[in-house]
């Protein structure tokens, strides 16, 4: 069976990767020996996605499909950008709150949340972003998700947190990119 290492701890990224290729072996940092992810020091999401793929791949000498993303903010210029996880010390409620207090009175909520997805098979790494539009409400709502999920407004009105993990995926930067890569996954896995 065709391995595929995925840079990840979170097993929430794994199940929703193994269900869209049942075919495929996928595991996770969890699974192998200890092994010190590079610090996420790049300014795009796509160079800290692509840091984590080729430290991994060359550390396991396997297949290694890596993500990073997180939230823009128009009215921040980008912020919390790269930086979302870590934006604020604290819980996702503190950065929430803190969030919301930033944008206290600014008129323009756009924002977008950003995954970057970088694999690394043979040859060139293979690169996708996935992005979903929206805006930053007034106040959170909903209690499903994670992050930034509950003031995150989609067109439709819905804020994030507020929609099943099915229907998230459906729409989520992260579906959006781990879809756009199926193809190029399940290419690699055929001729390998
Ligand atoms: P990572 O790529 O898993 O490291 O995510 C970075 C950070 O971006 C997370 O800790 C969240 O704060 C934020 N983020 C990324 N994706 C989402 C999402 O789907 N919903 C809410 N917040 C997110």
């Amino acid at each position: 069976m065709s391995r595929l290492l995925l840079a990840t701890g979170n097993r929430g990224k794994a199940a929703e990767i193994r269900r869209l290729l049942p075919e495929i072996d996928v595991k996770t940092l969890a699974e192998l020996p200890a092994f010190d992810m590079p610090e996420e020091h790049g300014t795009t999401f796509l160079e800290n996605a692509r840091l984590k793929a080729s430290a991994a791949a060359e550390r396991f000498s396997m297949p290694v499909l890596a993500d990073d993303s997180g939230l823009e903010v128009d009215a921040l210029g980008g912020a919390p950008g790269v930086r979302s996880a870590r934006w604020v010390l604290g819980s996702d409620e503190d950065r929430n709150t803190a969030l919301l207090a930033r944008l206290e009175g600014i008129e323009d909520r756009s924002a977008r949340f950003v995954c970057a997805m970088s694999f690394c098979g043979h040859g060139s790494p293979v690169e996708v972003v996935g992005r979903c539009e929206g805006w930053i409400a007034d106040t959170p709502r909903g209690k499903g998700g994670f992050g930034y999920d509950p003031i995150f407004v989609l067109p439709d009105g819905r804020h994030m947190a507020e929609l099943v993990p099915e229907a998230k995926n459906q729409l989520s930067h992260r579906g959006k990119a781990l879809r756009a890569l199926l193809p190029i996954l399940r290419a690699h896995f055929e001729s390998h």
